[in-house]
């Protein structure tokens, strides 16, 4: 039988990406050919890399490697089942506990991602006649796990706790429940979230309190425990996000806080009834992971100090970094198709980082986003900022 003509209805999607081809805007994904680590080679090249969370270098630590690989041999590949059915095994449970304890909080519940931790969380715990006050630039698992949860969402200005005490104030007549929710570290800024002004709004009016500390999880705090031991609010907020993704190296997210809360997302957090729990690999490395955040301090320190000099030689280069206050440094570059063209001559100058244009940041606010880690080396940093100075300039930056 010939098969039926008929017009693509998907052809709008072909439009779309034409249009940004046209605008500058297109990405092609760079292929990682190794691991990724300080200089990492993609498509082909070697590059400075600049443009990973791996903050601590533990993505390729001996000790998580050989963790994962022993847990596959004794456990298997896969978990076989969604937590809930018969998909929790006592690595799932140890996991657990040994965040919890590391958190200082009674109990924690591990998601497969720290997206998934985000919008299974705020979804499972609001109904639509609730009140979820949300910075502006809260990371996008926030705001779809607002949508699922269909309570109202109020967006304050980034940072502006003023605003959110006015947006609480005007609710303290309402008899609903009230989530406030800020991340830790902001994620294409690099700057903190005001937690102690936050929690003391949240505590006026009754709210409860949550942070995201996806970047600021094995980065700020003792041994990398946030920014509510940064800030020393231990008991002050209610429900604590983080990630395994990131500085700890591997993939997953948590959620810390009381019994009650983690028996309850047990229950209706809707990845953990319906998606399959991390296989043994993941679980026993993130395992591994929480002992070197406490024995190998240095890292830490080292993550710090190479922040410092990047930043410096950044800024002593002409350069704008923002407001950051973390290892994220944006370099700011104005519309998209700058940032992505200041991405590209990079590359050519042999260092990865990334550009980040509308819808991810806004439309004047383009900029190619760096992340440094604990394990650059001095010499890379200097061949990292050679190369900042040569596409900066060629890209009329500086
Ligand atoms: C990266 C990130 C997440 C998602 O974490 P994954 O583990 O990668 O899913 C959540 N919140 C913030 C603020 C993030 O930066």
């Amino acid at each position: 039988m010939e098969p039926t003509s008929r017009p693509n209805p998907l052809s709008y999607l072909g439009d779309q990406l034409a249009d940004w081809k046209t605008a500058g805007t297109y990405q092609r994904l760079r292929i990682l050919e190794g691991p990724s680590a300080a200089e990492s080679r993609f498509d082909g090249k070697d590059v400075i890399n600049l443009a990973s969370n791996n903050y601590l270098g533990l993505t390729t630590h001996p000790k998580l490697v050989e963790a994962a690989i022993a847990a596959t041999r004794k456990y298997g590949a896969g978990s076989g089942a969604v937590r809930t059915i018969s998909g929790t095994m006592d690595l799932h449970m140890q996991l657990e506990r040994r965040i919890a304890q590391f958190k200082n909080v009674e109990a924690c519940v591990v998601f497969q991602s720290g997206f998934a931790a985000n919008a299974g969380t705020v979804s499972a715990i609001l109904t639509p006649e609730d009140h979820i006050i949300s910075d502006q630039l809260n990371h996008a698992s926030i705001i779809d796990g607002a949508r699922l949860s269909r309570a109202k969402i109020h967006v304050f200005p980034h940072r502006d706790h003023q605003a959110a005490d006015r947006i609480l104030s005007e609710l303290d007549a309402s008899p609903t429940r009230k989530l406030l929710i800020t991340d830790g570290v902001f994620s294409m800024d690099g700057d903190i979230g005001p937690l102690p002004e936050l929690v003391a709004v949240a505590e006026k009016h009754g709210a409860v309190m949550m942070v995201d500390d996806a970047h600021s999880s094995g980065v700020l705090g003792r041994n990398g425990r946030g920014t509510i031991d940064h800030f020393g609010l231990h008991g002050r907020v209610d429900i604590q996000v983080g990630t395994l993704s990131k500085a700890i190296g591997v993939l997953g997210g948590y959620v810390c806080g009381t019994k009650d809360l983690i028996e309850f997302l047990y229950h209706r957090a809707r990845p953990f009834l319906f998606s399959t729990s991390h296989p043994p690999a993941v679980t026993a490395a993130c395992l591994a992971a929480f002992d070197i955040l406490e024995s190998e301090p240095e890292r830490i320190e080292n993550l710090w100090a190479n922040t410092r000099y990047l930043k410096k030689g950044l800024s002593d280069l002409g350069f704008d970094t923002g407001t950051s206050e973390t290892p994220i440094t944006p370099v700011m570059a104005g519309d998209a198709a700058r940032a992505f063209r200041l991405s590209d001559e990079l590359f050519q100058e042999g260092v990865l980082a990334t550009g980040i244009g509308f819808p991810t940041v806004a439309k004047d606010k383009a900029r190619v986003r760096t992340i440094v880690n604990a394990t650059h080396t001095t010499a890379q940093l200097d061949r990292a900022l050679e190369a900042f100075r040569i596409a900066g300039r060629r890209v009329g930056l500086i």
